[in-house]
Formats: C-alpha cells, sequence, structure tokens
C-alpha cells in the first residue's frame, strides 16, 4: 500500500501511521500542524515520526493548499484530518468546525476522484452522527440525529462521500469511530482529563454520572481503518467502530485510579453541551465484512494512557 494519512499527527493519526509503517507500507502524512498558535504537541509528534522513520509529515492546510501533489499516485488516502470535539463547536468556532471538516472532506474527496488511479479512499466520521437514539446497540442504518455542530458536519463529511462515490466512481469507505482512548488521546477528552484530574491537574467536572460510552482503544481503531483499507467495494458505505466495552464516567475513573494510584478529583455540575447520555454500538457489520473485532480492553486503554500519555507516534 502507498498511503497517504491526513491529521498524521494527530491522536489516531500518528499511531496509523506508525502502524501502516510496521506492516511494511510507504506512507505521508499531510497536517495543518498548528491549529492554535500554541499547540505544539502536533509538531513534536510530526518530528518523532520522521524521526523514528515511520514517515514524513508535510504541513499542508487541505481547506486551501494544492492537494493534488500530496494524493499523487497514492494507492490509498486515510482521511482523519478534522477538528474534533463536540462540545467546542458551538457559536463562533462552527466556521472552523465547517472549513476543516466539511470544505476538507470535499477537498480532499474531488483530489482524489481526479486522481489517476484513483486511491481507495477510508475516511473517519463519528459516533456523534447518532445523538440520542431509541435502539441500541445502533446500527449503521439508524436515522442519524446529531445533538452537535460537530456531529453535523461529521454527516455532513460522509453524505459527501455518498455523492463522490455515486458520481465519479470512487471507491469509499466510512469508518465511525466510538469514544477512542488510549495513549496519546487529545487532552480535551473526558480520559485525559480524569488523568489529569488524579495527576494534579485541574478537577474533572461530571454531566451526569449515569451516562455511559462504548469506548474504544486506538489501536483497535487503527486496525479497523487498515483492515476497511484493504478490502475494496464493501457493501456498506459507513461501519461502525467501536470497543464493546461501555462504562459510565465513574466506572472510568475506578480504572485511572488503579493505574494511577490515587483517585481523580471530581465534582458534579458540568454542562455537556451536544453530548449525547449514551453509546452503544452494533458492530456485527464489520464483523462480517472485513472479520475485525476489537482486541484490546478498556483497562488496557487506561493504563496504557497512563504510561504513555503522549502516545502518537511510537515504533515498538
Ligand atoms: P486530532 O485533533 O488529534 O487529529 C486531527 C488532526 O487533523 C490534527 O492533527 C489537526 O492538525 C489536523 N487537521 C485539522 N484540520 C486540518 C486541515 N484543514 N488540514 C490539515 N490537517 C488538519 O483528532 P483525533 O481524535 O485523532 O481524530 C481523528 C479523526 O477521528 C477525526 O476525523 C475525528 O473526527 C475522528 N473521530 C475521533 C474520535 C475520538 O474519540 N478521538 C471519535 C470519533 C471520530
Amino acid at each position: 500500500m502507498k498511503a497517504l494519512v491526513t491529521g498524521a499527527a494527530g491522536f489516531i493519526g500518528a499511531r496509523l501511521c506508525s502502524a501502516l509503517a510496521d506492516a511494511g507500507h510507504e506512507v505521508v502524512g499531510v497536517d495543518l500542524l498548528a491549529p492554535k498558535p500554541a499547540d505544539d504537541v502536533r509538531r513534536r509528534r510530526a518530528h518523532k515520526l520522521r524521526e523514528l522513520g515511520v514517515c514524513e509529515v508535510r504541513e499542508v492546510d487541505l481547506a486551501a493548499d494544492d492537494l493534488a501533489p500530496h494524493v499523487g499516485d497514492a494507492t490509498h488516502v486515510f482521511h482523519l484530518a478534522a477538528m474534533p470535539g463536540v462540545r467546542a463547536s458551538w457559536g463562533d468556532n462552527f466556521e472552523a468546525y465547517s472549513r476543516n471538516n466539511v470544505l476538507a472532506t470535499q477537498r480532499v474527496l474531488e483530489a482524489c476522484s481526479v486522481a489517476e488511479p484513483q486511491p481507495r479512499v477510508v475516511m473517519t466520521s463519528s459516533s456523534s452522527i447518532y445523538g440520542d437514539q431509541d435502539t441500541m446497540p445502533v446500527r449503521e442504518d439508524a436515522t442519524p440525529k446529531p445533538r452537535s455542530p460537530y456531529g453535523i458536519t461529521k454527516y455532513a463529511g460522509e453524505l459527501l462521500a455518498r455523492t463522490y462515490a455515486m458520481d465519479t466512481g470512487i471507491d469509499v469507505v466510512v469508518a465511525r469511530p466510538f469514544t477512542v482512548c488510549g495513549p496519546g488521546q487529545r487532552p480535551d477528552m473526558a480520559g485525559s482529563k480524569l488523568i489529569a484530574a488524579a495527576t494534579g491537574g485541574p478537577e474533572f467536572v461530571i454531566n451526569d454520572r449515569h451516562w455511559t460510552r462504548d469506548y474504544t482503544h486506538v489501536d483497535d481503531v487503527v486496525a479497523a481503518l487498515i483492515g476497511l483499507a484493504e478490502k475494496t467495494r464493501l457493501p456498506q458505505l459507513a461501519y461502525n467502530v467501536a470497543g464493546g466495552q461501555r462504562a459510565s464516567i465513574e466506572e472510568f475513573a475506578a480504572l485511572v485510579e488503579e493505574a494511577v494510584g490515587k483517585p481523580p478529583v471530581m465534582r458534579d455540575g458540568g454542562v455537556g453541551r451536544g453530548d449525547p447520555q449514551h453509546t452503544w454500538a452494533d458492530t456485527s457489520a464489520i464483523a462480517r465484512d472485513i472479520g475485525w473485532r476489537p482486541t484490546r480492553t478498556l483497562r488496557d486503554a487506561v493504563f496504557g494512557q497512563v504510561e504513555n500519555p503522549d502516545g502518537g507516534a511510537v515504533r515498538p
């Protein structure tokens, strides 16, 4: 495989680049690298990926730059770049979410559709497209009911994928990961905040102790993305990717306490604007069509995250 990974300096992207290189694939990454001036974690990751011989990460803005030279003759494009996070997607931030999630995705699909040969495209959508569903575990054919502007941008990306596939014949598949955790998890995610709250950082403010998430280990997500890339013309456009280990925030916090040796400092009172109450995925379609099943536990994820908070760029 000759792979282009967008969002290569991100949490999941860096881990994907490492796994692809370890499996002997040729990898090039692209990333905005610095969405916020003060944020140099992505630059450090990009540097580490280069240092470890995993791949070069080119500084590219998918929403503005010419993408043809980067798509080049890639056989596979993994499109992970996005502005993630539900809560930050309201208000004036929506403009940046639209740009980096919708416009950037349309430009990636356009560049891939005119490339010769057309690469196989694997895109990450999100469980956030579902919102609160009456029937759980949720299947891919449930009606999307995103509860946040972020979820809407991710669903718009899926619709673009469907339209480009119909109109240009491009071979595209969409993964819908559920709450990804493990080494390198983004600092804005609850898992990282709980670990911070157990290690001297700010206290963790809980929305609702009973809400649950279907947690997924980052390396299981990476395995699913590679598995989806290796099969062509799959029968479904979109597949759930989830660990099948639902836990409440208190259960997650108990694992953090075990891993760190101290409980996270928590208090009630958060307002999770745009957060669904529960997430729970039916993953029978991806198991049936590519044989993927999660192999890591939530415990593996939490302990791995505590041991290796920077995660991302690794080469075992
Ligand atoms: P991340 O923020 O760590 O990585 C995303 C990367 O995309 C960043 O490095 C960022 O610089 C880059 N990027 C953003 N806009 C760009 C642009 N215009 N041009 C080039 N690069 C750009 O996020 P992540 O958690 O690794 O998420 C990766 C993907 O998986 C995203 O598409 C996200 O929506 C999806 N996803 C993540 C989760 C999760 O729990 N982390 C769950 C479901 C879906």
